[in-house]
């Protein structure tokens, strides 16, 4: 039997009605989903890590992809892994030129990069120092000026002998060690935000041990919000906010992290001319391109101290710093471009 006119309207109806029912599942489904992956311990410190994609399953996707990413990174440049690359470059380096992968080829002729461009301020050579600090904390006693010397000798970036065409390290000198705790979080950042755009991800954040890069825009809000810690640590509120699109921020201070030796307070980073804890900023934020080099030039700043650090700053065109010198009177110092990032309140 033919359908009548009504029957062939009703058909009509129905299948639009149809359409228009997948049309909006379909949009409701493939809504971006901003989903944040929380924090988790890598790299001796916590990251975390936000994504946005065209569906929350592949926002999860790219998230598991940059913490996988952060973690192979960690087992590359870990001095603290024995199987890692550099653990092996720490160990034979000395007796023969290493053969290491163009990865980290790379990353060691960006440290050195930094450290001409720093005055050794930055210096990945600073492991002999580091580990006597880690150990007279752990022996509660200061170093003798004995052993300050001693590890001092083996410290400094010249002593580390890049050769490009056969892609080996060497050092100079016996006991040298190389330590890429000052650059290595940032680096990850990166590498993890490039992998999080290539699963598709349109927005992010990417945030290791306070070494963070932010893209795109978030769903919840108009900009990326990264607060600035007060360093008097009991003010819960950050002492300001930043505004952050496709740009890097990193914070190094000495207001978390330190050893306490005999009472006096030490920082994790050194000072490279002294070979003992930079004290002349209680900690500095740098806003940069890169999470590498936000994170490297943020440690050469805290060595430098507010006025050498800021003329290294505005000697960049597109970084900008937040410096907060030393206790007890905290003064806040920033470069000439910085309230760009900084919200109004
Ligand atoms: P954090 O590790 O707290 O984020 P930094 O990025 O400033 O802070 O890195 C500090 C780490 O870098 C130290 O724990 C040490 O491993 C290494 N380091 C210490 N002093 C220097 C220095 N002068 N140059 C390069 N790396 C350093
Ligand atoms: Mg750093």
């Amino acid at each position: 039997m033919k359908p009548n006119r009504r029957q062939i309207l009703a058909g009509v109806v129905a299948g639009l009605c149809l359409i228009a029912a997948a049309y909006y599942v379909g949009k409701f489904i493939d809504r971006p989903a901003q989903v944040d992956g929380g924090y988790r311990q890598v790299m001796g410190t916590f990251a975390r890590i936000v994504a946005v994609a065209n569906k929350p399953r592949q926002a999860r996707t790219c998230i598991e992809a940059g913490f996988d990413e952060i973690r192979r990174i960690e087992a590359v440049c870990s001095a603290f892994k024995a199987d890692s690359e550099l653990s092996k470059i720490n160990r034979e380096a000395f007796n023969g030129p290493v053969k290491v992968s163009p990865e980290l080829f790379g990353l060691l002729r960006k440290s050195v990069e930094y450290s001409k461009l720093s005055n050794g301020a930055f210096d990945i050579t600073v492991g002999p120092v580091v580990d006597l600090w880690r150990k007279a904390g752990e022996a509660n006693s200061m170093p003798g000026a004995e052993a300050l010397a001693e590890a001092k000798s083996r410290v400094g970036y010249e002593k580390l002998l890049l050769d490009a065409n056969t892609q080996t390290i060497r050092f100079a000198v016996a006991g040298m060690r190389l330590d890429l705790g000052g650059i290595a979080k940032g680096y990850s950042v990166d590498n993890a935000v490039e992998i999080m755009r290539q699963k598709g991800a349109i927005a992010g954040m990417v945030d290791a041990g306070g070494n963070i890069y932010c893209f795109g825009k978030p769903l919840d809000k108009a900009v990326w919000l990264v607060g600035v810690q007060d360093p008097n640590l009991e003010n819960s509120e950050p002492l300001m906010v930043l505004k952050l699109q496709d740009y890097a921020v990193a914070t190094s201070g000495d207001y978390r992290r330190f050893v306490t030796i005999a009472g006096r307070k030490v920082s994790h980073i050194i000072d490279t001319m002294t070979a003992t804890g930079a004290n002349k900023l209680a900690g500095d934020t740098i806003i940069a391109k890169t999470a590498m080099e936000a994170d490297a030039i943020s440690t050469a700043v805290n060595v430098l101290g507010p006025e050498k650090g800021l003329a290294l700053i505005e000697s960049f065109a597109d970084v900008e710093c937040i410096l907060i010198t030393a206790g007890p009177e905290y003064r806040v110092v920033k470069s000439s471009g910085a309230n760009s990032y900084i919200m109004e309140n």
